[in-house]
Order: structure tokens, then sequence, then C-alpha cells
């Protein structure tokens, strides 16, 4: 078992509004931007047509608003094999900055709940298993793997 604590004493990972008004970055060294020039932007925009497999999502043909923006978004993630997984190791404990109001719903809160979430315990079952693992027999001896780091 792995146990990553991303904690950094009791400052709790937050989202962050850029803005061109003033400089934000000073204030927030750490923080990840993840609006859509980055990998982890929201592929959902309010007034464009909802892609497949969301099309028609409640009855929308377009985004109508933030909040169905995020909701799908959230769909999106927790259905793309290794969303979750990278989040987890990417943005785990960093403050996550994107340009829409901190008041307004954004993808933002998605990824900062993923990357920052305990345990995914669904996830665990269907993580594909790299490397070719002999299936293991009942009364087989526990071999020791010998990890390289
Ligand atoms: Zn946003």
């Amino acid at each position: 078992m792995t146990s990553q604590q991303p904690e950094q004493g009791n400052r709790c990972p937050r989202g962050v509004q850029m803005t061109r008004k003033r400089r934000w970055r000073p204030q927030h060294p750490d923080a990840v931007i993840v609006d859509r020039s980055t990998p982890w932007g929201n592929p959902f925009k309010v007034g464009k047509p909802i892609p497949p497999p969301f099309t028609g999502y409640k009855g929308h043909a377009v985004v109508p608003d933030p909040a169905v923006a995020v909701e799908l978004f959230e769909l999106f993630v927790r259905m793309t094999p290794g969303y979750i997984e990278r989040a987890r190791a990417e943005l785990a404990g960093r403050d996550l900055a994107d340009w829409c109001p901190l008041d307004q719903p954004c993808h933002r809160d998605v990824l900062l709940a993923i990357a920052n979430e305990p345990e995914v315990p669904s996830l665990r079952q269907s993580e594909p298993q790299t490397g070719d693992e002999p299936a293991r027999q009942a009364g087989d001896v526990e071999e020791k793997e010998t990890v390289l780091v």
C-alpha cells in the first residue's frame, strides 16, 4: 500500500482565479494552470454542442451553462481510463488556476476533488495490469517481488 500524503501542513489545495487585471502568479507560485490551453481544460464549453457520448445530456443540444459544463466534465473524467490516476499524480496538493470566478461552477473544483480524494475504490479493480503476471493459483508460494527503484 502506498499512502501518499500530499498535505503540506494544514493548508488545503484551493482554486485560484487567474486574471489579466493584476498579477496573480506571485501569490500562487505553485498553482497548476488547468485552463483550455492545458491538458486539464474542460472540453465542454458553454454554448457549444455536447459531443458524444453525452449528446442530448438532460435534453440539451448545447452546453447551457457552467454548471452543466462541470457536470459533463465530471462524467467525462470518471469514464476516461487513467484520468483520475493522472490527476492524482500531477495535481494532488496543488492549487489549481482557471479563469472562472471562484463563486461560479468550474471544472477546477472537480479536479481539486478527484486529485485530493483519499481513495477511488471502484477504479482499483479495473486498473489494467501491465506486465505478464502469471495467474495465481491457490496454494502458490507467495513470491516477493524485487522492486528496482
Ligand atoms: Zn473554469
